[in-house]
């Protein structure tokens, strides 16, 4: 397995209208899916998703890619490496997060940093991702202007995410 050290969260930036007969974002989920391997199928065998993981706007979670494989999906090839991407199905830049979807989100968040040692510092934006020519972040505005980044950082750091990063370099 590879060195996981990273969560990098994302929103799939699509129109809500997509969203019209498909609610929990299942239909989207798999358009995503679709468009990604159609992109990858040549040059990576087996590649599924840019994503590892996806959340519904009702908190249905959803499985892309492997986590024992890279999922290209912050432009930057070491952050690549090491990342787990968990992309929220909605567009942030233009609207707010569903309270069901916010909720979800926090738990599989938590979930994932517990059973990786992740620290909650290492809980990450996409538009914070450095740039891997000039180092600096801010080259996207993923996961959108709306995105309750601090609220969730809060409730993660409430749950002692902290401690966690320490465990595992203990292990
Ligand atoms: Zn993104």
């Amino acid at each position: 397995m590879r060195s996981l050290t990273h969560l990098v969260l994302h929103h799939s930036a699509t129109d809500a209208t997509l969203g019209v007969g498909d609610p929990e974002g299942a239909a989207l989920w798999a358009a995503i899916r679709r468009n990604h391997q159609r992109h990858w199928a040549r040059t990576v065998p087996g590649y599924v998703c840019d994503y590892h993981v996806a959340v519904g706007p009702t908190g249905v979670i959803f499985t892309g890619q492997p986590l024992a494989m890279v999922a290209f999906n912050c432009g930057n090839a070491r952050l690549d490496a090491v990342s787990i991407a968990v992309c929220f199905l909605g567009n942030f830049q233009v609207a707010g997060m569903p309270a069901l979807q916010y909720a979800a989100g926090v738990q599989l968040l938590r979930s994932l940093s517990e059973q990786h040692g992740i620290a909650v510092s290492h809980v990450i934006l996409h538009r914070e991702v450095p740039s891997e020519r000039t180092g600096i972040p801010g080259f996207t505005a993923c996961p959108g202007r709306w995105f309750p980044s601090a609220a969730m950082r809060t409730a993660l750091e409430d749950h002692g995410g902290g401690g966690s990063s320490r465990a595992a370099m203990a292990r």
